[in-house]
């Protein structure tokens, strides 16, 4: 039988509009939420992305503000406009799109960012939080991919999931979020000599390595979970995941499109830090 899709825009709408019942809430009481989107630079893809991030914020009763700086904008004047919304009262979160300008370090942007504000969760004291299981902000896509999985029902407890990718802002956090699932969690990367032999054992299979049609459907379990994380373009130049979906469609027991999968969980899950970070200021 076909693998049940699993609808990642049913639930990102479903997700977003109990954030604008929350949002309302604040609203009501003197606290609109606020996010601060901040854009260094003409990436095309980035500058897509903020638009959907504001757009986002706006549909659900967010206030939201979009800082635009040239290429040229130098490291210091970042760190000075991040001190500045680290003290204004209506920002709840700050976004920093990256990647930076070459010439800015991004990891000492990340850090000038607020903890309180760091609704990406890339900091290293949100990343230690999320290490030791203390309440902080996840990163926006393994939180999302958790909300997919949770979705399903399906019980991690004592499953074998096996995360493909081991980057700093989704393979490692998504492999802590298993296992704080209670989930026994194998990571794969770029220097896993057999794939195929990991995941055909795992239960659930996060595929986040950015390599199209890494995961075929020979390398999964029957009945498997499967979250394609992926975004890649086809040949056709059409958008597609890390997984061969018409195969593995037939033999996993639910799967993530792409799109329509953890792209829009991602910005579901930014506007629910962004409240959260909110609710947490009003406290
Ligand atoms: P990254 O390049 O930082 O990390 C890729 C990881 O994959 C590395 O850890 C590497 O070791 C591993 N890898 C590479 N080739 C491999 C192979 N052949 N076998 C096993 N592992 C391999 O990328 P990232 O930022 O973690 O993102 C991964 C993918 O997810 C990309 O396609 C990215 O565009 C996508 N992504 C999607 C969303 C979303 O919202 N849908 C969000 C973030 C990232």
């Amino acid at each position: 039988m076909p693998a049940q899709i699993i609808d990642g825009n049913a639930l990102s709408r479903q997700i977003r509009a109990e954030v604008a019942q929350r949002a309302a809430a604040l609203t009501a009481r003197g606290t609109r939420p606020g996010l601060a989107v901040v854009l260094v630079g003409e990436d095309p893809a980035s500058q897509v992305y903020v638009r959907n991030k504001v757009k986002a914020c706006e549909e659900s009763g967010l206030h939201s503000v979009l800082e635009r700086y040239p290429a040229t904008l130098s490291e210091a004047e970042l760190l000075e406009r991040i001190d500045a919304l680290n003290l204004d009262p209506a920002i709840h979160g700050i976004l920093v799109q990256m990647p930076l300008p070459r010439h800015i370090n991004p990891h000492r942007v990340i850090e000038a960012i607020s903890t309180r504000k760091d609704v990406d969760g890339y900091s290293t004291l949100s990343a230690g939080e999320l290490m030791t299981q203390l309440p902080g902000f996840r990163p926006c896509t393994p939180y999302g991919c958790m909300k997919l999985i949770e979705s399903t029902g399906f019980d991690l407890r004592g499953k074998h999931a096996v995360v493909i990718g081991r980057s700093n802002t989704v393979g490692k956090p998504m492999a802590l979020l298993l296992l704080q699932a209670n989930a026994t969690v194998t990571v794969c990367h770029s220097a896993t000599p057999d794939l195929g032999l990991h995941t055909r054992q795992a239960d659930v299979v996060v595929a986040a390595a950015g390599r199209r049609d890494m995961l075929t459907a020979d390398m999964v379990k029957p009945g498997a979970l499967v979250i394609d994380v992926g975004i890649n373009r086809n040949d056709a130049g059409k958008l597609c995941g890390d997984v061969d979906f018409a195969g593995v469609s037939q033999v996993a027991g639910w799967i993530t499109p792409v799109p329509g999968g953890v792209g829009p969980m991602t910005i579901a899950m930014l506007l629910v830090n962004t409240v959260e970070a909110a609710e947490r200021a009003a406290r």
